[in-house]
């Protein structure tokens, strides 16, 4: 294992200048649930910059904090102390119309049980975070379709969330997820609910992001998936263990296999 790395990422150019700003800054970070006389440190003073365009995993056991932190860097939830800021603003000092903009228009979610609305079809269930755009319906509608043909998907617009695999369902999840073209992609355990197989076409849509230049940042349990990323955090108790790159990651691993 490599030792654990502190402060501004070493990847970076080591003029500050030319450092980009971070897209994601959580500065000492703490989510304190009170429960009766006890309380949960969920998160316990955690630091972390992430520049654009980084593929960063998060993991560590059940209840370290993931999804805590997933849902305040989400502006889902809010911090207890801390400060969090993204693209250099601070979630704390943006109004509910700020944060909703923010979470419909820069950031994209992904949830291991999908979150899919089971009653209407593909098309629609990705058209929904459309609907307050202002844009008119047939707008709506290609731009749904052109999201829906991204993730392979062409075939299916007009099934329901029952009538498709596991795997189709989180890729309509994602479809959706990137309707609004957000630059932040926030995967909690997406391939949680799917087997290896499937998983594995998960991860080849995430690679396309990044190379599309989207930042992603994805929980999971399994360090097989955790090295498809170039980044990997891992919380224990609330509080960061690690902060390290990943030397070969597995994508690379296998193209540097092709060549031989
Ligand atoms: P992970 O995603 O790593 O499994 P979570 O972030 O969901 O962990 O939870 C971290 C800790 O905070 C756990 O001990 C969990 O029980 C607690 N927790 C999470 N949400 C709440 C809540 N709404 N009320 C009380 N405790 C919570
Ligand atoms: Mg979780």
């Amino acid at each position: 294992m490599q030792p654990t790395q502190k402060g501004p990422d070493p990847q970076r150019g080591s003029n500050p200048k030319e450092r980009p700003e971070p897209i994601i800054e959580l500065r000492n970070v703490r989510k304190i649930y009170k429960m009766g006389s006890t309380e949960v440190r969920a998160l316990d003073g955690v630091s972390v910059s992430v520049y654009p365009n980084e593929y960063v995993a998060i993991m560590g056991p059940s209840g370290s904090g993931k999804s805590t932190m997933m849902n305040i860097i989400g502006c889902l939830d809010v911090p207890t102390s801390g400060t969090y800021a993204l693209n250099g603003l601070e979630a704390s000092e943006m109004n509910d119309d700020e944060l909703a903009a923010v979470r419909n228009q820069e950031i994209g979610f992904i949830f291991q049980t999908f979150n899919l609305l089971p009653r209407v079809n593909c098309i629609q269930n990705v058209e929904l975070p459309l609907i307050y755009s202002g844009l008119a319906r047939k707008k709506r509608r290609a731009i749904a379709e052109a999201s829906l043909e991204k993730v392979g998907l062409s075939d299916r617009m007009d099934h329901k969330p029952n009538e498709l695999s596991g795997g189709e369902r989180q890729r309509v999840a994602i479809a959706r997820a990137l309707v609004n073209d957000p630059s932040i992609l926030l995967a909690d355990e997406p391939t949680g609910n799917l087997d290896t197989k499937t998983g594995e076409e998960i991860l080849d849509l995430f690679e396309q992001l990044y190379a599309r230049g989207n930042t992603l940042l994805v929980v999971t349990h399994e360090e097989y998936i955790a090295r498809h990323a170039r980044r990997i955090i891992r919380l224990r108790d609330g509080m960061i263990e690690s902060d390290e790159m990943v030397d070969r990651p597995v994508l690379d691993a296998k193209i540097q296999d092709l060549r031989g």
